[in-house]
């Protein structure tokens, strides 16, 4: 695909939509925008636009369109897939001023929202109706609902709220030619033609720009309680999440942290909990509810299930100090591998009890190829963050060898029965593996899905499907 590159007279003619405070070609703005958090990539946009409002970001979609010119929508900009990346250069379209909270609806558990909305904000404003929007990724300070809505992000509380999409009622959105329309309806329920909001959310970007979104709320649980159980072996780790909701339990949380993982972020964040020299594998198990006293009793099998399946130690937090601090623990793993090492981190999904196999089947490999694993993530929903640390691999094997053994954990995952992304989204860098999950006609049907929304292929070039040989 040709792209045109930027004038003096796009510039002039996009500046005047924007306004020149919002256009810039600055080298340090151009810098800023050209990375998310993926590893070390790094991209120039030609241009960096931040309309006002729908209205004017539907302009500046029709005018590109018309010019030929591409155009990368961003949010938070803390993506882990580089979808905010601008591959190709052209226009980076920040959503940063589209970040009112529009509406809540307390009688039908709805909120309306500009995709700018940060996810922690979203949650504090509905809250004090005693709602809750449970999607929480632990980006939740700084990412936007518009970029978890594209990447239809997941969170710790997955295992028992679900994801993203499960909150989804209704979308703006604006189409690659400056076309705006709403996908759905304001109902719990609707079966009223092809279902473009489900398709939307998870599109990363590449099929329209979300300016408007109508989202379902819960009631807020009153109470909740945590615990941080150790074992010796990661098998009987892994195997213990099963334990617990074959038991009838569905916590609110239920992750997995390996020992390195564990170490590592207590000494990034100088916080302490007891680990004995043994201990390979944690699980930070929390319950949510209603009533005191029936979480009591959740905890109660909870712990016989840990201890059934061989928990050296389990740490009891029911206090907000104590509670805040195993999340803190939990929240800061990915900071810490980042501060640690050069690492890749790929965002594997299996069916939940194939956990133990996902997990020896990394190490093997990992040994393989000659690099080191940090494991840790969302067992509940096995899904499973593998970072892949360079530490003293030597640079040719990291460079030319180590794309083969992404693509066997890839392969295991799907011989698993699972695939290549849970939560984190395919974006620019893991879309040379689509082929390992898709073949050749069900690629093609996603090519022409774009191609429908985005004909002249103008919208987040380079993302999510591989390019043709
Ligand atoms: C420390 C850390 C922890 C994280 N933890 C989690 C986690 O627990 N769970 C999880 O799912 N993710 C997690 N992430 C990944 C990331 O935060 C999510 O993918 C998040 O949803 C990205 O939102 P954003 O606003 O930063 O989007 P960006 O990174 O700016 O963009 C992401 C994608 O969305 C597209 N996009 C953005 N806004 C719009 C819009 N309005 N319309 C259409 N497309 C749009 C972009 O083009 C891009 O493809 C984590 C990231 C970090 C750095």
């Amino acid at each position: 695909m040709a792209y045109q590159r930027l004038t003096a007279q796009h510039v002039d003619d996009l500046t005047g939509i924007v306004g020149s405070a919002y256009a810039s070609q600055a080298s340090e703005i151009l810098h800023a925008y050209g990375h998310d958090y993926t590893e070390d990539y790094q991209f120039e946009p030609e241009i960096v636009l931040i309309p006002a409002n729908a209205d004017e970001l539907a302009k500046v979609m029709a005018y590109c369109y018309q010019q030929e010119l591409p155009i990368t929508p961003r949010g938070g900009g803390t993506g882990l897939s580089g979808g905010a990346l601008p591959a190709v250069g052209g226009v980076v379209l920040s959503t940063e001023r589209l970040n009112r909270i529009l509406s809540i609806d307390e009688a039908n558990f709805q909120v309306t929202v500009e995709p700018a909305v940060i996810n922690q904000e979203l949650r504090d404003a509905v809250n004090e109706y005693g709602l809750t929007y449970p999607p929480d990724p632990a980006s939740k300070g700084s990412s936007y609902i518009g970029g978890n809505l594209a990447e239809n992000a997941g969170g710790p509380r997955a295992v028992k709220y679900g994801v993203t999409s499960d909150y989804v009622l209704n979308l703006e959105v604006v189409l690659p030619d400056g076309s705006k329309f709403w996908t759905g309806a304001n109902t719990l329920k609707n079966a009223t033609g092809y279902n473009l909001s489900q398709l939307i959310v998870g599109s990363e970007g590449t099929l329209a720009v979300i300016t408007k979104a109508v989202l379902k709320l819960v009631t807020q649980p009153k109470h909740s309680l945590s615990l941080l159980a150790a074992f010796d072996n990661q098998r009987n780790a892994t195997k213990a999440v099963n334990g617990i909701l074959k038991s009838g339990i569905v916590p609110s949380a239920l992750e997995f942290m390996e020992r390195d993982a564990i170490d590592w972020v207590m000494n990034l964040m100088d916080l302490r909990v007891p680990v004995q020299d043994q201990v390979a594998a944690h699980l930070l198990i929390e319950v949510d509810g209603q009533h005191w006293e029936s979480l009591q009793e959740e905890v109660e099998s909870v712990y016989e299930v840990l201890e059934e399946y061989g928990s050296s130690e389990i740490y009891y937090a029911d206090n907000d100090q104590d509670k805040q601090k195993l999340w803190h623990l939990r929240s800061n793993v990915a900071e810490a591998v980042h501060a640690n090492s050069i690492y890749k981190e790929e965002d594997t999904v299996v069916p939940r009890a194939s956990l133990p196999e996902l997990l020896e089947g990394v190490k093997e490999i990992g040994e393989r190829y000659g690099f080191k694993s940090v494991c840790y993530g969302h067992a509940g929903d096995g899904n499973m963050h593998v970072n892949i640390i360079k530490g003293d691999m030597p640079q040719y094997r990291w460079d030319h060898e180590l794309k083969d053994g992404i693509r066997e954990i890839f392969e295991l995952c799907t011989k698993l029965g699972g695939t290549l992304s849970g939560e984190h989204g395919i974006g620019y860098v893991q879309r040379e593996y689509m082929d390992v999950r898709f073949d050749a006609a069900h690629l093609q049907l996603m090519r022409k899905i774009k191609n429908a929304f985005d004909p002249k292929g103008l919208l987040n070039p380079k993302k999510v499907l591989p390019d043709r040989d």
